[in-house]
């Protein structure tokens, strides 16, 4: 399938792959279906989405709480949530092959082999492994489907280490696990990802405002990301449809190559987990202010991220296909804020040792000041550019004959291809 812009999955796998963005799951081995590999650049890319991320929404506030929970969680976690219960899709499985569909993707036989389906039944996507050396029924633990539960269960903790006033949010960022019937569309849907979620206690009178602003908060971060608007969706979702612990929910839709999809979601649980919590494990987890005398169990707003749907939506976004100098070329209009490479530098000439020398000094000192910068000496100065442009790179430095008479180098811009002279001394405030 072909969006407007005329990027293809085939293109943007391809392209993560070959230049060390993302690579296939166990590779060697024929893959596992549902996982990726972060590779150098891919992994650069992701940290500045998270840190970006973890700075708009924990470091610039002071009503946030980090937290960083255990994966494994005691399995009570997840029947007071109800996902041991509920957290399922339909399921159906060939009588003959026994391989397993879910039924809103295939017709009435089995697409491998023909043969019969059995009856409709629901699967429990939570991954489950036994703790300890015990491998009975008694040991079983899940990992964890959501990084929610890890923020309900440390609430007590954090009323008790900081005692908070509400309205105030506690956050994380880390992998969960669904065992996803058919995985598929590269990043979008895998088995293990990785999420950013707040969990933000508010007065139950107040959750209306709360929620409006998380929603402006959504906009402001795809934004700062370089995500066009005109991209992002919103979907109101019936009650139907959603989650058995929310009250109203809204999905911030994609237009992927594959269609509108799912990237982000907003949704307003009440008090549902507290309480849950409170029930099933026996213990008050109230919100309580010792000033005024009042206790009550506060209510929830969620947004919550998936960090590899808006690593997939950013590099689609960001795939351009264009001419440059009479020359087609393909690059990344990446935000220079989450490019992993903030810029190149290279001698104009390799084989120069005056020019490779100087070009040394610029970039070891530069490195010093900005970690994400690449030295680069390969192949001629044209396929350089061609190099950076398409992993995102925003500017390239060259280091030439002029620079060792003025200490000026070549800075040229990925989207324009327009070159400036620039002091070596205003390099680091600039990419900085
Ligand atoms: P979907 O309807 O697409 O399965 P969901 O509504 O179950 O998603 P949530 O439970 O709301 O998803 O999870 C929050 C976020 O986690 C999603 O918006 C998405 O970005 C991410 N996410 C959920 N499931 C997956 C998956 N299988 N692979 C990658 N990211 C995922």
């Amino acid at each position: 399938m072909q969006s407007e812009s005329g990027v293809t999955m085939e293109k943007i796998v391809s392209l993560a792959k070959r230049r060390g963005f993302i690579y296939p799951g166990s590779e060697i081995y024929g893959g596992l279906a549902g996982t990726w590999d972060y590779g150098p650049l891919g992994i650069e890319l992701k940290n500045n989405i998270k840190n970006l991320w973890w700075r708009l929404f924990v470091q610039e506030r002071d009503d946030m709480y980090g937290v960083d929970a255990a994966i494994l969680m005691n399995p009570r976690v997840w029947e007071a949530s109800g996902h041991v219960s509920g957290f399922s899709d339909p399921l159906v499985e060939c009588k003959k092959c026994k391989r397993r569909y879910r039924p809103d993707q295939v017709e009435k036989k089995c697409p491998e082999c023909g043969g019969e389906f059995g009856p409709l039944r629901q699967f429990n996507m939570m991954f489950k492994t036994h703790i300890g050396a015990t491998g009975d029924e008694s040991s079983i633990v899940y990992l964890r489907p959501e990084t929610a539960g890890g923020m309900f269960v440390n609430f007590k903790n954090i009323m008790d280490s900081f005692h908070p006033r509400l309205p105030f949010g506690i956050a994380q960022t880390g992998k969960a696990f669904r065992n996803e019937i058919a995985p598929r569309d590269f990043l979008f849907r895998t088995r293990e990802f990785e999420q950013m979620e707040v969990e933000y206690f508010v007065r139950p009178e107040e959750w209306e405002s709360n929620f409006e602003q998380w929603r402006q908060e959504t906009y402001r971060y795809i934004a700062m990301l370089g995500i066009p608007r005109e991209l992002v969706h919103e979907l109101e979702v019936p009650e139907n449809e959603r989650a058995h612990y929310s009250r109203r929910t809204i999905d911030f839709e994609f237009d992927f190559p594959f269609g509108r999809k799912e990237l982000a979601g907003l949704a307003y649980r009440t008090d549902f987990d507290l309480s849950a919590h409170s029930k099933e494990s026996g213990v008050e987890l109230s919100y309580q202010n010792d000033e005024s005398g009042e206790k009550f169990c506060p209510h929830v707003i969620e947004p919550s991220y998936g960090v590899d749907r808006l690593v997939l939506a950013i590099l689609t976004a960001a795939y351009v296909e264009d001419e440059l100098g009479g020359e087609k070329r393909v690059y990344l209009k990446l935000n220079p804020k989450i490019a992993p490479v903030s810029a190149a530098v290279f001698p104009l000439l390799k084989n120069k040792p005056e020019l490779v020398s100087k070009a040394r000094e610029v970039y070891v000192s530069l490195k010093r000041e900005v970690p994400q910068i690449m030295w680069d000496d390969n192949g001629n100065i044209g396929k350089r550019y061609r190099r950076q442009d398409e992993i995102g790179t925003p500017a390239c430095i060259t280091i030439d004959f002029q620079t060792l008479e003025d200490d000026t180098v070549t800075v040229r811009d990925r989207d324009t291809g327009k070159q400036e002279r620039v002091l070596i001394a205003d390099l680091a405030t600039r990419f900085a």
